[in-house]
């Protein structure tokens, strides 16, 4: 009876939208990939892969606490890459996509992260990330990542704060597109976090939501992840399938640790397990079954790959359209950092008064920070999304 009334949560929703009657599939402020159409998009090797699955008739038993040992293998190759030193060292278990990964991670270092039971997140980063984290018994603080200014990375910030951090502090940083400026360090850059990360003693966290999704090429977006296990790094990582694979609903997802050796392997593997049991007992099968499929079969797994860079390709040329339709209207605003940006979404620089007009004059719904998701601006809409940009910020 004493339950009070909480702020909305949102999640693809849009309340705003719903009132005035638009089809929240239209708008650009959901985080998730469209077609050139604005409709969902099923990838063709999911297809194919579901339908394989189907037609194997498997039985419907419980999986392991850690999920499907074919699909977590595949994915730790898929983050770490062939080969990796990680592999042989690595705790890994299947979760309800990227956020149950996080939220193990959370729970993990919660439990045993020694020192401080505390967090640093960018500033900005995922909405949730706070949350996920808190509810996990973390402390959340927050290092400077992103130049309103420049809408570009605040990397002398971002170093500093590393820096300037209590030896052995946990860093979450999101291994690519980052979600939500579209803000990436260069390589040259992500090579100097590893070292200020290196000098601190500090413990890496890394959120890999889209891996391929950046550039269009699982490797290149992995590089991050790769190159601190290179440094000597033991990170981290959870790994989410819903963008790269368009499994949202199927919450298909992994977290991972990289440990120092098998003994060191054996005992966190024993933790993992003792932490997710009560949790939720065992991942559900069907989407790793998919996931596990297209990684796993090399045909099919060339296919996706091939689709994955067709996501993100139609994802760049809707940048360059939007800022090409912008400077065609006359805007002598700079708007480079649309095409330079990376990923899902572009951080406007718009602000909240400017969002809230976009909404209520143009009914253009994104969120008040600016971000747009560029998954949803089609060829169809791409002219009236740059008419209602061009309108209120003049
Ligand atoms: N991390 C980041 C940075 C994200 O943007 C998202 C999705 N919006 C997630 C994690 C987790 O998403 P999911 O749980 O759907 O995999």
């Amino acid at each position: 009876a004493d339950v009070p009334q909480g702020p909305p949560a949102i999640l693809g929703t849009c309340p705003l939208c719903q009132k005035d009657g638009i089809d929240p599939d239209s708008i650009v402020g959901v985080g998730a990939y469209r077609d050139d159409q604005g409709k969902p998009y099923v990838l063709p090797s999911v297809r194919t892969a579901e339908g394989k699955v189907v037609s194997e008739k498997l039985n419907k038993e419980y999986a392991g606490i850690t999920g499907v040992p074919d699909f977590t293998k595949a994915a730790a190759v898929l983050a770490y890459g062939e080969g990796s030193s990680a592999l042989d060292r690595l705790v890994i278990t299947q979760s309800i996509s990227g956020t149950g990964a996080l939220r193990i991670g959370g729970a993990f270092l919660q439990r045993f992260f020694p020192g401080a039971k505390k967090i640093y997140i960018p500033t900005p980063s995922w909405a949730n990330h706070g949350a996920v984290f808190k509810d996990s018994g973390l402390e959340v603080e927050k290092y400077r990542y992103y130049n309103k200014d420049t809408i570009g990375l605040d990397f002398d910030g971002m170093i500093a704060d590393i820096k300037a951090a209590p030896k052995g502090s946990a860093f979450l940083l999101h291994a690519c597109a980052h979600n939500p400026t579209g803000v990436d360090p260069t390589v040259e850059q992500w090579k100097e976090i590893s070292n200020a990360i290196k000098d601190g003693e500090h413990y890496a966290f890394f959120d890999m939501a889209y891996q391929g999704f950046a550039s269009g090429d699982t490797d290149k977006d992995a590089f991050p992840v790769r190159h601190f296990v290179e440094q000597g790094h033991n990170p981290c990582l959870a790994q989410s399938f819903a963008k790269n694979m368009g499994l949202y609903g199927e919450r298909v997802g992994a977290f991972s640790v990289v440990c120092a050796d098998a003994a060191e392997k054996k005992r966190v593997d024993s933790q993992v397990k003792i932490l997710v049991r009560p949790l939720y007992s065992n991942p559900p099968v069907h989407g790793a079954r998919i996931a596990s499929t297209i990684l796993n079969d090399p045909a099919l797994n060339k296919k996706w790959l091939g689709e994955v860079k067709g996501m993100a390709d139609r994802i760049i040329s809707m940048r360059a359209l939007l800022k090409k339709e912008l400077e065609n209207l006359g805007s002598k605003h700079d708007w480079s950092h649309i095409t330079s940006q990376i990923g899902m979404f572009a951080y406007t620089g718009l602000t909240p008064q400017q969002m809230d007009k976009l909404a209520t004059e143009h009914s253009v719904y994104a969120t008040k920070d600016g971000r747009i998701s560029v998954a949803g601006i089609t060829s169809g809409n791409v002219k009236r999304l740059a008419a209602a940009i061009h309108a209120v910020k003049p």
